[in-house]
């Protein structure tokens, strides 16, 4: 599935080294793709392990085909703890009335198959050397990205300090990393609340089959309606059905230095209430007692550029979006795949020209994934039969929504990596 890219045999330099900070998806990913290609690296982690929450993540076919770039193996990985689709399509169905199919959208063969997250991580952190990996690493400041020549300086919070020929942030969306590339006040350094939350469980499947049918349970299925949706898929080798309940909520969130505040299943069950029965029946499966968790991203307020100097912005750091068109986590694979290769021509070209390198990544990248920012505000407004123009109308939700779907998992990720390249060598 993937092509090689090569940068030539020319030797690494012995000087070059690359900072990447945050273990997420990005960051693993990139870690992960510099190893195959012998680039020095270090991981810098503030958790003291990799770590991801319980609930589901799905993998969409163009993020598939940036992990077989990366490193053929992060694929194979994924692939091996990835759970079967019942169908291979995503089917949304009328949740408020009659529980009746409204549009379906084929996946591809075995596209966009689901996992635990913490599945998913746990294998991928198996493939990136420990000793490259500094865990209880939380970024604090930087010396000046655009200082000519000198290495990046690093200062974690808890005193220490390193450097780097090039850092990557790849710290999330609260990344500490885009705010010391940007103006204290300017907006874009921290994300914003989109008035929507969701709750997120994992049902045993035997009490998911009990309340909704196998058929039901074993596939992917989008419950929409007024001004709320319920996503459900199984993962774990089918032996759970995850399930993703999101609320539009137009009062802010109570704190926006966090992300959850305590939750109940009772605040789900109203909000569902008078919902087709189907629907009801799975807010009923989940735990009492359950966290909720605020939809932020960077819609509003985008960075302008997500590279600065020698440092550099990738996956939520840069561009974090909402769940809804299940996109986040692959952009971020994606970017990790743009970057890699990139970062292998500058180590093979004698380390230098490192801002060269990353204006060609922000290049390909920025209108790619800002475009999809702003999609995956409007599909919610789709799901929740809010958007002016769709309203209800399900003929319309399929016209509108599969061309957003098709333009991101048709991606062509040779050709940003071949294009990335090229922009680079011409500059050098
Ligand atoms: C409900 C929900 C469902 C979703 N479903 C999907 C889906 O199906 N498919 C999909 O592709 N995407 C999905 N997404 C989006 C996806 O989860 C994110 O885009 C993805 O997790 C972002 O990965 P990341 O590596 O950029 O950031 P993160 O996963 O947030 O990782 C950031 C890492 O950086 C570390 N860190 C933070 N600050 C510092 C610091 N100062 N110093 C050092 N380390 C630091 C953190 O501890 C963390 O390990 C979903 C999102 C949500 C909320």
């Amino acid at each position: 599935m993937g092509k090689a890219t090569s940068s030539g045999t020319a030797p690494i330099s012995p000087d070059f080294r690359v900072a990447i900070i945050g273990a997420g998806i990005a960051g693993i990913n990139l870690a992960i793709g510099l190893q195959a290609r012998n680039v020095p690296f270090t991981l810098y982690e503030r958790a003291p392990e990799f770590r991801e929450i319980g609930a589901g993540i799905g993998f969409s076919p163009n993020s598939e085909r940036a992990m077989a770039l990366l490193d053929p193996e992060i694929l194979a990985s994924f692939k091996r703890i990835a759970n079967p689709n019942g169908e291979d399509y995503f089917q949304w169905n009328d949740g408020h009335v009659t529980d009746e199919l409204i549009f379906k959208l084929f996946v591809g063969k075995d596209g966009f198959q689901g996992c635990r997250r913490s599945d998913v991580l746990e294998e991928w952190a198996k493939l990136v050397d420990p000793s490259s990996i500094q865990f209880n690493k939380q970024i604090d400041t930087l010396s000046d990205p655009a200082s000519a020549g000198d290495p990046v300086e690093m200062r974690f919070t808890d005193g220490t300090s390193a450097t780097a020929s090039v850092v990557i942030g790849c710290d999330g969306i609260r990344s500490r990393v885009r705010q010391l590339l940007l103006p204290a006040d300017a907006p874009a350094a921290h994300p914003h609340y989109t008035a929507k939350y969701c709750f997120r469980a994992l049902v045993p499947m035997a009490a998911a089959v009990a309340a909704v049918g196998t058929y039901k349970a074993g596939t992917r299925f989008m419950f929409l309606g007024p001004r709320a949706h319920i996503i459900t898929y199984p993962i774990g080798g089918n032996t759970v059905l995850n399930v993703l309940a999101v609320l539009s909520d137009d009062a802010p969130w109570p704190d926006t230095a966090k992300h959850t505040a305590p939750g109940s299943k009772s605040e789900v069950v109203r909000a569902f209430a008078g919902w087709h029965p189907t629907v009801t029946k799975i807010a009923d499966l989940l735990p009492d007692e359950m966290d909720k968790w605020a939809i932020f991203d960077m819609a509003e307020h985008p960075v302008p550029t997500y590279v600065r100097g020698r440092v550099g912005l990738a996956g939520d750091a840069a561009h974090a979006t909402g769940p809804h068109l299940g996109a986040g986590g692959g952009l971020g694979i994606e970017d990790a795949a743009v970057l890699a290769p990139l970062l292998e021509a500058v180590a093979r070209g004698g380390g230098g020209g490192v801002e060269r390198a990353l204006g060609a990544y922000n290049e390909v990248r920025y209108q790619r994934t800002q475009d999809i920012v702003q999609w995956t505000r409007q599909a919610c407004d789709y799901f929740h039969w809010t958007d002016p123009e769709v309203g209800s109308d399900f003929e319309k939700f399929g016209k509108a929504i599969t061309p957003k779907f098709h333009a991101i998992w048709e991606y062509d990720i040779n050709v940003s990596v071949e294009k990335a390249l090229a922009q680079y060598k011409a500059s050098v």
